[in-house]
């Protein structure tokens, strides 16, 4: 009898769900998330110390401000639960912000029939599932302009695409699974075009994470020139969404037909609007209430 209390004392001690244990380690990792997302995709140049200093007052909170601009959420310059909500979502990892500017104006191709490489396969797919993602992503790009790509099984293409994990020695790791799911050089020799998918996910043809098509279509724009959009119905947009169909919005087509011109076809290819919030005119298909927050619907 004298043992139960001790063991269950024992219990409560060890585990980490104790409520004062489980707030402070929350937020630690909360601190952790904003540094790291911050360091990663808007330039945060912490050199340990220096974001500890300047935590409330400078760097940090301009950087906060910036990225809940580029997202359109509020701009408060604080880590409030929206932003980490957005922290938190699996995205590409490129920059939304350049650390500099290499080449002033666009990188752009100068050739318009692109050749590209799948150096490895991921083991999650068959061959022939991953040929057709790749082949069906740079469809979508090559629909709206002059450019064509061609598959070639040895040598340098323009557009060199692995599977890789961690760190594979250009500078920009990987973090295992969920996170940073894919990364593309802008144009340019060597490694400019390349696309990295990183192998510590599971990439799928389906609607489970992640679909591979939807990230190669993604990460191609970047191989082509295009920066990150704060258009949220964009494919360009940084966050990972897939709702079974992937498409080209008009933002994205603006974007890539501003550096290549428009396609060859006698009918020009439009993409689905996103519409502005406050426009009067608007009209929503559904609204519903999941998981606490309010959803509008419409089209896709
Ligand atoms: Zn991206
Ligand atoms: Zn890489």
């Amino acid at each position: 009898m004298p043992r139960l209390p001790l063991l269950l004392l024992l219990l409560w001690g060890t585990g980490s769900h104790g409520f004062p244990a489980a707030a402070s380690e929350t937020q630690e990792q909360d601190v952790e998330t904003v540094k790291k997302y911050l360091e990663n995709y808007y330039n945060l140049n912490s050199n340990g110390k220096k974001v500890e200093r300047q935590r409330n007052g400078g760097l940090v909170t301009e950087k906060l401000k910036q990225m809940q601009k580029f997202f359109g959420l509020r701009v408060t310059g604080k880590p409030d639960a929206e932003t980490l909500n957005v922290m938190k979502q699996p995205r590409c990892g490129v920059p939304d912000v350049a650390p500099f500017v290499l080449t002033p104006g666009n990188p752009r191709w100068e050739n318009t029939n692109l050749t590209y490489r799948i150096e490895n396969y991921t083991p999650d797919l068959s061959r022939a599932d991953v040929d057709q993602a790749i082949e069906k992503a740079f469809q979508l790009w090559s629909n709206v302009t002059p450019l064509t790509f061609t598959k070639v099984s040895e040598g340098q293409a323009d557009i060199m695409i692995s599977f890789v994990r961690g760190d594979h020695r250009d500078n920009s790791p990987f973090d295992g699974p969920g996170g940073n799911l894919a990364h593309a050089f802008q144009p340019g020799a060597g490694i400019g075009g390349d696309a990295h998918f990183d192998d510590d996910e599971w990439w799928t043809s389906n609607f489970q994470d992640y679909n591979l098509y939807r990230v190669a279509a993604h990460e191609f724009g970047h191989s082509l020139g295009l920066a990150h959009s704060t258009d949220i119905g964009a494919l360009m947009y940084p966050s990972y969404t897939f709702s079974g169909d992937v498409q080209l919005s008009q933002d994205d087509i603006d974007g890539i037909q501003a550096i290549y011109g428009p396609s060859q076809n006698p009918t020009q290819p439009v993409g689905p609007q996103t519409p502005e919030v406050c426009d009067s005119k608007l009209t929503f298909d559904a609204i519903t209430t999941i998981r606490g927050e309010v959803m509008f619907f419409k089209d896709r």
